[in-house]
């Protein structure tokens, strides 16, 4: 017995170190940059959403599931060409269907972590929209596979505030960032990979929607909050992976639009004509254009007080 156990035990171990060296080899998809060691970022084609892979000796955590379940299929894939480990953790960087429908196809085994708020948000949404995952369904035949076995997944843990994790050899810093996007947005920081998933609050290249609880002032406090942790790799919600220069995009950005509301409010200009009159041809080739009216309400709304 003693000796079939070891022989076992070794085969493992072969069999792992042949794993290691066939995923050096393996082409993971276009869409997969990998960071560091171990640490992925899985982009999400056409700004659709990002999702994180990292690996640990103890397991993989995840940041968000894809964009929907066919792309959370395809981050399951990608997982397991890089590591026959089960997903232990999934962190969500918020509680939006384009970041969490997936969730099913992770958990369990995955327990879920999110930022207080962020299952009360998720129920909220299943509430109003109770034909929402048949709509999705029929969208295609793919979509349809893919929802096989949907179950609603809100998370299992909520922290509030701040949060650090570990699992395996890895740490995560979690920082709940109060109104920049949802009811609930976490910034998940690597310190020792210096890997930030800095959430949808701030995003690259592209105009964000501002909801009615969304301030400027919040996003610049995140902003200078997450450019303070230095990372070197920072994965956006929405977006191509970069540095902190997607953080001082934003703040130039935001300054410049603040500073033309602000010349035509002194100008007694009212909030109709100043979303007629503002423009921002300087950042023309953002995408999402048809969010910019609620840049401008929020610039308004910081500018005014109302
Ligand atoms: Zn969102």
């Amino acid at each position: 017995m003693t000796v079939k156990a070891t022989t076992a035990a070794v085969g493992a171990l072969v069999v792992s170190l042949a794993f290691a060296g066939s995923a050096l080899a393996q082409d993971l998809g276009p869409n997969v940059k990998k960071l560091a060691d171990g640490v992925y970022a899985f982009v999400g084609e056409n700004f659709n959403s990002n999702a994180g892979i990292v690996l640990t000796q103890d397991g993989v955590v995840l940041i968000d599931s894809g964009h929907n379940p066919v792309e959370s299929h395809k981050l399951m894939e990608v997982v397991k060409k890089l590591t026959p480990m089960p997903v232990r953790l999934l962190i969500d960087s918020e509680p939006h269907p384009d970041h969490t429908t997936g969730h099913f196809v992770f958990s369990p085994p995955a327990v879920i972590v999110a930022a207080a708020g962020a299952g009360d948000s998720m129920r909220a949404r299943e509430r109003e929209a109770p034909q929402r995952i048949q709509q999705m369904a029929a969208s295609s035949q793919a979509m349809k596979t893919a929802l096989e076995g949907y179950r609603f997944v809100p998370p299992h843990v909520e922290y509030l505030g701040r949060a650090s994790l570990s699992v395996g050899e890895r740490n995560f810093e979690l920082y709940y960032l109060k109104g920049v996007h949802s009811e609930a947005d976490t910034a998940i920081f690597l310190p020792k990979e210096r890997v930030l998933f800095s959430a949808s609050g701030i995003v690259n290249n592209q105009i964000n929607i501002l909801r009615p609880f969304v301030t400027i002032p919040d996003i610049l406090a995140a902003a200078k909050l997450m450019k303070g942790l230095n990372p070197e790799h920072v994965v956006p919600g929405h977006g191509q992976p970069g540095t902190v220069k997607i953080f001082e995009d934003t703040e130039k950005y935001y300054a410049l639009l603040v500073e033309r509301v602000e010349k035509a409010v002194k100008e007694g200009k009212s909030l109709d004509d100043i979303k007629k009159e503002v423009k921002m041809p300087e950042y023309a080739s953002w995408a999402s254009q048809d969010r910019f009216p609620t840049n401008i309400e929020a610039a308004y709304k910081m500018v005014t007080g109302k």
